[in-house]
């Protein structure tokens, strides 16, 4: 019988920041997942905490954790976990040539593809905006086709702004040239960008609309790896700033970021399954021995001394939801929240309170292991990680990568 140090449920970025951690402690990890998790085409930022409960602002990250209620995942990690985990995350950003800026200290406010700013933590190079102050002219290009993105809102909207109060033109990019077919995403304009064919022809369309002076806003398409070549080269030709804005998904720098960790964890000898669907558990005496992978034709059974689960909550399918009842299919543990459903959503879509089925998670102490309603331990060697955690509510607040990126490591430190 084969066993693991570790087996991490899920590839989001919760399990992949704790399969890393984890092998980075010279553990035997096995990461086992079914999908790719958010993080594929979310945007890639880490968002730290944008926002507290009472809908004030946060600029400091240190400051703004004593205000949160006892039973948010932050609250229960503490500030030191959380900046420790950072840390990690940023070294591990930068072993891999990828750097990422940004810190608990200040959040950083990105201009979005609907013209408006998004309060977040830890960001890839190409998004910062900070160059904008200084610049004299914005040209904000689009692309022919390319869906879900409009050069005139973004200027519309941020032209409103105070600092972004500049002049913008807008250029848009004909990647086909005239040709007919299909409308893209920005992952097919990142992956034109990947080749010199396009880089080329981007150049050659731009070069005459930039002038000194001007900053360039693209939406996320400078190339679909972990890497800052396109965009070194495309400033270099260009002779002026690019700064990609946050977009519609999928956000292609959240694919780069998965990219990364999946790259980093294989090298330093994670086992990876993917399209795994882990159905069950094997527990004897309060420890988890084993999970449980099923197929159509057969079940087979994985062992490990400790489990992380970062199944992601209801997106992610970590916690699964029918007609009075939300149960967590894995290890079968207890949930925390308001369990009964009337009371789950707020009609109105952008609820002022958010909705009350986003804080529902397994009950866990501060350790991040799960408890039953008395607080006592359920399972020895199990930790619990990212949207599977109770008590916040990442839309509402701006939270979701922070939150994963800590309780992972934690989780990851701990097992
Ligand atoms: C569209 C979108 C955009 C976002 N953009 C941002 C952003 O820009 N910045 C930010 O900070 N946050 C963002 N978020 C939030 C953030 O992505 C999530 O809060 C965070 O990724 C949660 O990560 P997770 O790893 O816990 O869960 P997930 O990313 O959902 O991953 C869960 C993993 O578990 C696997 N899994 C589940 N059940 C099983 C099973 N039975 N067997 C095997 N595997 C299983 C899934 O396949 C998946 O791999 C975004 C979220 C969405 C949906």
């Amino acid at each position: 019988m084969k066993e693991y140090d570790v087996i991490v449920i899920g590839a989001g970025l919760t399990g992949l920041v704790a399969a890393a951690a984890a092998a980075k402690r010279g553990k035997k990890v096995m990461l086992m997942a079914k999908g790719t998790g958010a993080v594929a085409f979310g945007s890639g930022t880490v968002d730290l905490l944008g926002y507290l409960p009472d809908k004030s602002i946060v600029n400091d990250f240190y400051s703004a954790v004593a205000k949160l209620p006892p039973t948010h995942p932050y609250a229960r990690l503490g500030t030191e976990k959380v900046a420790a985990a950072a840390q990690f995350f940023l070294d591990v950003c930068k072993t891999e040539g990828f750097e990422y800026t940004g810190s608990l200290e200040k959040n950083s406010f990105l201009p979005t593809a609907a013209g408006t700013l998004k309060p977040t933590g830890l960001i890839p190079k190409t998004m910062d905006s900070s160059v904008i102050a200084a610049a004299e002219r914005v040209l904000v290009v689009g692309f022919e086709k390319l869906k879900d993105y409009y050069p005139q809102v973004v200027a519309k909207g941020l032209s409103r702004i105070a600092g972004y109060d500049k002049q913008y033109d807008m250029i848009n990019i004909d990647i086909r040239q005239g040709e007919p077919g299909r409308d893209f995403n920005a992952l097919d304009v990142a992956r034109w960008m990947d080749t010199p064919d396009g880089r080329s022809q981007f150049v050659s369309q731009l070069k005459g609309a930039v002038k000194p002076g001007t900053v360039v806003l693209v939406p996320p398409v400078l190339g679909s790896k972990p890497s800052y070549a396109v965009r070194d080269e495309l400033e270099g030709a260009l002779q002026c700033k690019i700064v990609e804005l946050l977009g519609m998904p999928p956000g292609v720098t959240g694919y780069r970021l998965r990219s990364l960790f999946m790259n980093y964890i294989k090298k330093i000898g994670v086992a990876v399954a993917e399209q795994v669907n882990i159905t069950g558990s094997i527990v004897e005496n309060a420890i988890g021995r084993g999970v449980v992978v099923s197929t159509m034709a057969r079940e087979r059974i994985f062992y490990a001394k400790s489990f992380v689960l970062a199944t992601g909550g209801f997106f992610g399918g970590g916690l699964v939801s029918g007609p009075g009842t939300a149960s967590e299919p894995i290890f079968k543990l207890p949930l925390a929240g308001d369990m009964n459903q009337d009371n789950w959503g707020d009609l109105k879509l952008f609820a002022q309170n958010g909705q009350p089925f986003a804080q529902i998670g397994i009950r866990v102490d501060n350790n991040l292991q799960p408890v039953d309603e008395n607080g006592r331990l359920i399972l020895e060697n199990v930790f619990v990680a990212g949207r599977n955690l109770p008590g916040y509510d990442y839309c509402l607040e701006k939270s979701g990568n922070g939150v994963a990126m800590a309780s992972g490591y934690h989780a990851g430190m701990s097992v």
